[in-house]
């Protein structure tokens, strides 16, 4: 065992695509800052953001219903789908930037356009459905949605899930041509590959143990070099915690005071994946339908084209389940040993309020094969069991803390915790997730450095001319901003000769 002391500016904890983006727009904005990741993998992209492991859906509010709710006076609240489709044109301007400026190269290897389709069965679903349509329509950033309620249309649509369905049941959709397929996976090894090629320093294998201040306000990372067993000290003036599942336990071992009374509620995730080129051929959108009642917002049932290792394929699900690991990789303590006593309440009142949730986790882990095909033959009425076969995806670790809702409330979307003198931040939480980490980690420059930012904005608005500016109004920078990243990603369907 040797007992190294190395010094840095940045230690990136985790190489997925959090930290790729992070150390991406660093590298941008402040070429001569030493930068240092650590993995404990073999390879970058090898948990949530791996492309097995997450749905790929560039999430933009297109297609998922769960992020427009209905109102008491029956009006549809639209305010978050436009949220997360802003931040997703955020994402899109920093991939062009990197591609026109040939850092990183290929985008069709990473992203692919598909359109985004939400279907709905009954009478009180297409009435929603509708109403949505309605309400988006008219916005910029919707503007090329239709809807459908008429059999003849939705069977050019989705000729595979019109296909022997009997039921009389009213059924519509909405499409939007403009949707993508994103691999994640993909795009983190380009993005690790371009930060290599710029001195930063890859540490695979190399697993984080602990996290400690320095007299002079610094941080000591504990190293462990899995490959010679070595443990190695490394410090910088700046850690980003960006280890998906893993970041709750180093945060925690930060002792910051942000880190305190937050826990975290891990639920895993299956799906089927088809095996059946014939199938495979039949389909070419992603459909999200509606969440069962008492369904956790990431568990709304889909039936997506993705394009993974330059091939179409053809994914259902996710279905949630339960398991105490916060990765996929991880380990069965990983739930227990997150319990401090300092988020024992916490956990406690999450534990009792969430006993409904935790009971549809267990009992969808049960779930047999041909239980799974049945919930897919709601998509597909003429599904063959055989033609698919079951696919273990990534944990997302939910963030449990306590709210004005009260103590021990479980959210669903992405928090970037930081201490009070932005020497230290980690990421928790995982939706919308990979889609919007342009925006995450922008919102961890604007925590972490708002001594840098007035310096840095011209070049950040050089790499995503939209930020800090409103698309829903300023329709026309939008439309500017949509036709360039949709050349440069390669994105009009017509350029494409895949099928
Ligand atoms: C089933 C499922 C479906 C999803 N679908 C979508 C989707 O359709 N669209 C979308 O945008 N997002 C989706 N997501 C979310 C998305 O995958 C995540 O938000 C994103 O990949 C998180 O990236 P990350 O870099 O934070 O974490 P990860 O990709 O998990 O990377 C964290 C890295 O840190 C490493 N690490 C952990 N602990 C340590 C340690 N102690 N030392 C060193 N290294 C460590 C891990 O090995 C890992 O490589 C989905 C997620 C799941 C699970």
């Amino acid at each position: 065992m040797s007992n190294m002391q190395k010094k840095t500016d940045v230690i990136l904890i985790g190489a997925g695509v959090m930290s790729a983006t992070l150390g991406s727009l660093l590298k941008e904005l402040a070429p001569e800052w030493e930068i240092k990741v650590f993995e404990k993998l073999a390879n970058a992209g090898e948990e949530s953001s791996n492309e097995w492991n997450n749905a790929g859906t560039g999430h933009a509010a297109l297609c998922e219903l769960n992020y427009t709710s209905e109102n008491g006076d029956g009006s549809i609240d639209v305010s978050k789908a436009i949220k997360i489709n802003e931040q997703f044109q955020l994402s899109r301007q920093f991939w062009s930037y990197l591609v026109n400026s040939n850092l990183i190269r290929n985008p069709q290897d990473f992203i692919m356009p598909i359109p985004h389709i939400s279907l709905v069965q009954g009478e009180n679903n297409v009435s929603f459905l509708k109403k949505r349509f309605e309400a988006l329509s008219n916005n910029p950033l919707f503007q090329e949605m239709e809807y459908s309620d008429t059999p003849e249309k939705l069977k050019e649509w989705v000729p595979l899930i019109m296909e022997g369905r009997t039921s009389n049941e009213p059924i519509a959709a909405t499409k939007i041509d403009s949707g993508t397929d994103v691999n994640f996976g993909a795009l983190t090894r380009m993005l690790f590959d371009h930060l290599k090629s710029k001195n930063v320093e890859m540490n695979y294998k190399h697993s984080v143990k602990d996290i400690k201040r320095t007299s002079d306000g610094s941080w000591e990372v504990k190293v462990h070099d899995i490959d010679n067993g070595k443990i190695e000290n490394h410090t910088a003036k700046f850690v980003f915690i960006g280890s998906g599942g893993g970041s709750l336990h180093l945060l925690q071992k930060t002792g910051i005071p942000e880190s305190k009374h937050i826990g975290g509620f891990p639920v895993s995730g299956l799906f089927l994946a088809c095996n059946n080129p014939e199938i495979i051929k039949q389909h070419h959108a992603k459909v999200y339908g509606k969440a069962k009642v008492g369904a956790p917002p990431m568990s709304v049932p889909h039936l997506d084209t993705r394009y993974i290792d330059n091939k179409k394929t053809l994914l259902f699900g996710p279905f949630a389940g339960f398991s105490p690991k916060f990765l996929k990789t991880g380990s069965n303590f990983d739930l227990i040993s997150s319990i401090k006593p300092n988020n024992l309440l916490t956990m406690l009142a999450a534990g009792v309020k969430e006993m409904a949730l935790t009971q549809y986790l267990i009992q969808q882990v049960m779930l047999s094969h041909e239980k799974r095909i049945e919930e897919l033959r709601e998509f597909i009425p003429n599904v063959k069991s055989e033609d698919w076969e079951t696919v273990v995806a990534g944990q997302r670790v939910q963030v449990i803390k306590d709210t004005e809702a009260g103590r021990g409330t479980l959210q669903f979307g992405t928090e970037v915790i930081s201490a009070a003198d932005g020497s230290v931040a980690a990421l928790l939480g995982a939706s919308p997730g990979a889609s919007t980490a342009v925006h995450v980690m922008l919102e961890v420059l604007e925590k972490c450095f708002p001594q840098h930012l007035k310096e840095w904005e011209p070049k950040i608005k050089e790499m995503i001319p939209s930020y800090g500016v409103s698309l829903t109004e300023n329709p026309e920078l939008f439309q500017e901003i949509f036709t360039l990243t949709e050349q440069t990603l390669g994105l009009s369907e017509k350029e494409l000769a895949f099928s």
